[in-house]
């Protein structure tokens, strides 16, 4: 017996019998909902980054405050401000032939929305679905991830708060726990974590049909263009790689750079990442990997590329604890595991090419990422760029900020995810876009019935199709 599994049951089955007695909130309710999740985001933000600072052992608390907490608090705001647009009914034209009726879709709330969270944002990852999922007018269960407890035990605590257990549940638990959660007959599941196991939630739901949401990772190149400010576009993946120490799903993994600046962008990078952090050790701006176990990870990532050739370039000091120096790695080649495996964590792979094309194809033959960025290419080269490749979402001069603008949507496509949510799309995705036809009074459709034949079917069916010419079928 399984005490968490067996409450999931339970609460799922409560938030089901709450649901179906108040089915269709409506959009003030909503924003009610929305708003006090605001407050509530406010009134416990300390809470949040001790917490989140706990689990990871050292979380620069302005990321902490930027992601965790900034993040859904403009997803909210921003699904108050639109949500009664979006909950309108979208009339829809009839058939010719059915002129005089109407036609509309209407945005049902789906009912129970589970959600399963990773670690590396444990706040923008539980609360952004969370704030879709209200907005449509759900419920929701949350799965935190078995590395964040502490975070976990406040969330739930804050969220429990505002709503109540019918309305919203938050469980923590170990991998047993999320496989049990996966398999729960939901009526729709938002899956956040690493594309291994997105294929196991899929295959878990699948048994239900329970529609999924998958927001995976992978490899999201920058492509440096050869007339690119190097400084500035080295103080942006810098960014990118230090920022949470690179454990960002959107954060750059590696950088096709032109062969004759791979050198002079290494340099680039490693100064712009030293202004940052002119410590590494004990800085409480540079945070720390989430466990021993995915420190090490890494370290045998780059160990792994030393010896299969990689010059390597340290920036920073190496210290007994989770705080990892910037890795930058240069002479990098498909043997080397850092090339395949997503690398989260500071460690950038410069991969040199000498044409656009080959840096196109070298993104196009790998899976297909969550993010892709540019820096410094010219229209024709962007237009080559944005056209053949594919990837969940891009920023151009910069990385990760599209991930921010709650307008747009979020979500990978192929290895990177399916599906997406943020703003309109995260409303429509867990809304069931019902479609009605009404029938008016003198709407004649018996004249669609049988016996077949009359001279008005007749009439009707060969002003749409013609006549029949090739044999089959008769008058009637
Ligand atoms: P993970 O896939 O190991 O775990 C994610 C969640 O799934 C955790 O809550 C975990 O408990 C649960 N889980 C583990 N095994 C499970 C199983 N068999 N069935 C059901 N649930 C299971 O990922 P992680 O290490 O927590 O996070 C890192 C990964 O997440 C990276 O690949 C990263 O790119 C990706 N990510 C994607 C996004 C995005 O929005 N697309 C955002 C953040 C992270």
């Amino acid at each position: 017996m399984n005490a968490t599994i067996d409450k999931m049951h339970a609460v799922l089955a409560a938030q089901r019998a709450a649901f179906a007695q108040h089915p269709w909130p409506s959009a003030a309710e909503r924003k009610g909902k929305l708003k006090a999740l605001k407050r509530a985001i406010r009134a416990w933000q300390g809470r949040v980054i001790e917490a989140v600072n706990a689990d990871f052992g050292n979380r620069s608390t302005t990321e902490t405050r930027l992601l965790e907490l900034l993040g859904p608090t403009l997803a909210a705001s921003h699904a108050m401000h639109k949500l009664k647009r979006w909950m309108r009914p979208h009339r829809r034209t009839t058939e010719l032939l059915f002129v005089t009726n109407s036609a509309w879709v209407e945005y049902q709330p789906k009912g129970v929305v589970g959600i399963i969270v990773p670690w590396n944002m444990p706040g923008y990852l539980s609360l952004g679905p969370l704030v879709a999922a209200l907005a449509a007018g759900n419920r929701a269960m949350i799965k935190m991830s078995e590395l964040s407890p502490r975070t976990t035990e406040v969330l739930a605590q804050m969220l429990a708060t505002i709503y109540p257990e019918d309305e919203v549940a938050v469980f923590g638990g170990e991998v047993e726990e999320a496989r049990a959660f996966s398999a729960l007959p939901f009526d729709h599941l938002i899956f956040t974590g690493s594309p291994e196991v997105g294929r196991h939630v899929m295959r878990a739901a699948a048994e239900h049909l329970v529609p999924v949401t998958l927001e995976l990772g992978g490899k999201s190149p920058a492509i440096i263009g050869p007339e690119a400010d190097l400084a500035d576009a080295a103080r942006r993946i810098a960014h990118g790689k230090a920022f949470s120490a690179g454990q960002v799903c959107v954060a750059p993994d590696y950088a096709l750079v032109p062969r004759a600046k791979a050198a002079e962008f290494a340099d680039a990078v490693a100064a712009e990442f030293g202004r940052m952090y002119p410590a590494v050790q004990g800085n409480p701006d540079y945070t720390s990997i989430i466990s021993a176990h995915h420190a090490e990870r890494i370290r045998k990532l780059v160990a792994d590329a030393e010896a299969k050739g990689a010059e390597t370039r340290v920036v920073g000091e190496h210290g007994p604890g989770r705080q990892l120096p910037l890795v930058i790695v240069l002479g990098v080649h498909d043997e080397m595991d850092l090339a395949r495996e997503e690398i989260f964590g500071p460690v950038l792979a410069l991969v040199a090419y000498d044409t656009l094309e080959e840096a196109i194809t070298y993104v196009t033959e790998r899976p297909r990422p969550l993010a892709l960025y540019t820096f410094g290419l010219d229209q024709p080269a962007l237009e080559q760029v944005r056209r053949r490749t594919h990837s969940g979402g891009m920023a151009m001069n910069d990385w990760g900020w599209h991930a921010f603008q709650h307008d747009l949507p979020f979500g990978g496509i192929g290895n990177s995810g399916m599906g997406s949510y943020h703003g309109e799309e995260g409303f429509r995705a867990l809304s069931h876009p019902r479609a009605v036809f009404r029938r008016h009074r003198f709407f004649p459709t018996q004249l669609l019935y049988p016996p077949y034949g009359s001279w008005l079917q007749r009439i009707t069916l060969k002003l749409f199709l013609g006549e029949i010419r090739d044999g089959g079928g008769s008058a009637r």
